[in-house]
């Protein structure tokens, strides 16, 4: 067996054999559009994944991880959602925050931060959209300066669509920390604490089309830090949130695919189920689906431009999506239960509206593919 058979052997029967008793009623839970479903429930598995050392396997075994190779990840992935487990509640600090101070990190961040990621003490969220900076993140307008005595960064501003900052305790900030700076100079990147004295941080969680909330508003008003809870130089912070959004598009999308083929399994099988399939119209869309998927998984495989990978899943999930209406029919348009009761494959019709807007909207998508791989002329920027 080679060792990534072996270590795809050892995930899949220490599933087998720990998500059981009260973690199996947490099969299937969470993920995009719902996150609200068994969070502390959600947490006490990802603790426990923890204590057996499989939270943070494609990390250095120095930071606590496991060290495993890119084909052991996405075995580990893989594996993760064959098992139906749980969506995980601390993959922004592991996928994102994590991979960025081991990069970036000083050694007292690495050891003050890395630890708590994991063992899911502190959850992380991220701080980078405003109300007027989205695609255009260089508008960014929250301000950070050092305290006189200078032992403080102080925050003010405010962010907008921040996943899981109810949840969290720590936040990574782009901020504006030299007066007068414009576009993508003059940027730091913070590492704030949500929970503060004085009403210095307000967390206001959104309400979606789904009807949960699971990003929110976070107001600093007079906010403190450590100064030196910056990463990289300050006025660098720029090429760090790069940095991260690199690793957003990177490995944190391993294992998707597993989970898109188990959407497509469960959809034909309603289908079947209530008769839809009979429509020639609804076969040859479930088959095209399927089709598309292999094709995705296939380039995947072969190493896909990001962006093009990126256009690629939003396109076929927001698909799969509509898909699902037609599939459930006219009692698709009415709620299951009240206030706002929506089934699984509502939410996912709302909820994948989402996709070819989060992580990098299409255009902004299909613009990094002319610009940078097709060396078209860039778009003219003020
Ligand atoms: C579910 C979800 C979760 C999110 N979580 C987070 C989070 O945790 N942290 C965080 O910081 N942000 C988060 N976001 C925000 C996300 O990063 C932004 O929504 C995204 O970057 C787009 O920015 P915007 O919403 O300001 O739209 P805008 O940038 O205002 O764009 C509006 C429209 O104009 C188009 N457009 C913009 N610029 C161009 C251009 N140059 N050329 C052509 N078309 C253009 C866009 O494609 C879009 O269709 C989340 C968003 C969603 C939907």
């Amino acid at each position: 067996m080679s060792s990534v058979e072996e270590f795809r052997a050892e995930i899949r029967a220490w599933l087998a054999d720990h998500l059981v008793g009260e973690f199996a009623e947490l099969r299937g839970r969470g993920g995009p559009g719902r996150e609200h479903e068994a969070f502390e429930g959600r947490l006490a598995w990802e603790r426990h994944m923890a204590a057996h050392g499989w939270t943070c396997v494609g990390w250095p075994v120095e930071h606590g991880g496991r060290g495993a190779s890119l084909d052991e990840q996405i075995a580990f992935h893989e594996e993760y959602a064959l098992a139906d487990a749980p969506a995980r509640v601390n993959h922004i600090g592991e996928q994102l925050l994590g991979p960025t101070l081991i990069a970036f990190g000083t050694q007292e961040q690495k050891k003050r931060f890395l630890p708590p990621i994991v063992a899911v003490e502190e959850l992380w969220c991220q701080g980078y959209s405003e109300p007027d900076a989205g695609s255009d993140l260089a508008n960014v307008r929250t301000r950070g300066a050092l305290s006189p005595d200078g032992s403080q960064w102080v925050v003010d501003g405010q962010k907008i669509w921040t996943s899981l900052a109810h949840e969290a305790q720590w936040c990574f900030v782009v901020a504006r920390t030299e007066p007068g700076s414009r576009r993508h100079a003059g940027l730091s990147y913070l590492l704030v604490p949500l929970d503060q004295p004085g009403g210095r941080v307000d967390v206001r969680p959104i309400v979606q089309l789904t009807g949960t909330s699971e990003f929110n508003e976070v107001f600093f008003d007079g906010a403190r830090t450590d100064a030196s809870h910056v990463v990289g130089e300050p006025g660098d912070g720029w090429r760090i949130a790069m940095a991260t959004l690199g690793f957003e598009r990177g490995v944190s999308t391993l294992g998707q695919q597993v989970g898109f083929r188990r959407e497509w399994d469960a959809l034909a099988e309603l289908a079947r189920k209530n008769g839809a399939i009979a429509d020639p119209l609804i076969r040859d869309r479930l088959v095209q689906a399927w089709i598309d998927l292999e094709a995705m998984a296939a380039s995947a495989r072969r190493g896909v431009d990001p962006s093009v990978g990126k256009l690629h899943w939003a396109a076929w999930h927001r698909g799969l999506g509509e898909l699902a209406m037609d599939v459930c029919g006219a009692a698709s348009t009415i709620a299951a239960g009240e206030p706002y009761e929506l089934d699984d494959w509502q939410r996912l019709f709302l909820f994948s509206r989402a996709d070819t807007i989060y992580a990098g909207s299409d255009e902004i998508q299909k613009n990094i593919v002319a610009e940078r791989l097709l060396g078209l002329p860039k778009e003219a920027r003020v």
